[in-house]
């Protein structure tokens, strides 16, 4: 069955935000680029770091490769909406991720901690939060190692880090349970289509067709 769903309200000058947060491992990356393969309509924030990059990742694709010298300064300047401290580096969402997306009538998809999500979510009350979750500790630990990735002393932190991690939960509006990647991956993409539909992001959309109905009362 495919996903019955309305197109993109074209109308509608403001652009959903959804943040996903997860503990290293945990399966977001594939989520996220499943939806981009699976969802029409979305952009990607490409995040500022300090990180230098990883195997096949391109700057300005992944993310914004940069020192801490230019990071601080951008700061300073009130560049970003928000950043933090994630395992030593600096990552930070730039403020005109948004305006682009608008610029772009697509909804705008932010991979960042649990830090920032809840310092953008103060900002943005109307972002969307969701949280993966592995189905245990020993299923991430599992992928960790699978994933091949991480030193031994590397994967211990992220294990400790994620036991930290996991209890934001709570602050997120949906949690997925990613334990069968094609049902977890359908579930993400069906957040996507019903929040696009809240009425509020449809305002506009409803207007007109309302018009139409009241035109015609009017000719009776
Ligand atoms: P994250 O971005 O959260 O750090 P990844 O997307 O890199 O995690 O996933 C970690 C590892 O787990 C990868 O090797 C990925 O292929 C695998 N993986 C992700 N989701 C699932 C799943 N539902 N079932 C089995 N393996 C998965
Ligand atoms: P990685 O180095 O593995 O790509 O990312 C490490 C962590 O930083 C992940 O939890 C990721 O979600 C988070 N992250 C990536 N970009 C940002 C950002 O712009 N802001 C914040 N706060 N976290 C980010």
């Amino acid at each position: 069955m495919s996903l019955n769903h309305p197109r993109r309200n074209e109308n509608s000058k403001v652009s959903a935000v959804f943040i996903i947060s997860a503990p290293s491992g945990s399966g977001k990356s594939t989520l996220v680029s499943r939806l981009f393969a699976n969802v029409p309509g979305l952009t990607f924030s490409v995040s500022y770091t300090t990180r230098l990059p990883r195997g096949s990742e391109c700057d300005g694709k992944d993310y914004h490769f940069t020192t801490r010298e230019d990071f601080e300064a951008r700061v300073k300047r009130g560049e970003f909406l928000e950043y933090a401290d994630v395992f030593g580096n600096y990552y930070g969402t730039h403020s005109g991720v948004l305006e682009r997306a608008r610029g772009e009538g697509k909804d705008l998809v932010l991979d960042i901690d649990v830090q920032g999500a809840g310092q953008l979510k103060r900002k943005l009350p109307e972002a969307v939060t969701i949280f993966v979750l592995a189905p245990s500790r020993q299923v991430l630990e599992q992928r960790l190692r699978a994933r091949g990735e991480d030193r031994e002393a590397v994967i211990d932190r992220r294990l400790a880090d994620a036991a930290r991690e996991i209890r934001n939960y709570e602050n997120y509006d949906y949690v997925i349970i990613n334990d069968s990647l094609e049902r977890s991956a359908e579930t993400l993409s069906a957040i996507v289509y019903a929040e696009r539909v809240r009425r509020i992001r449809i305002e506009e959309s409803i207007r007109p067709i309302l018009d139409t109905f009241e035109v015609k009362e009017s000719l009776r």
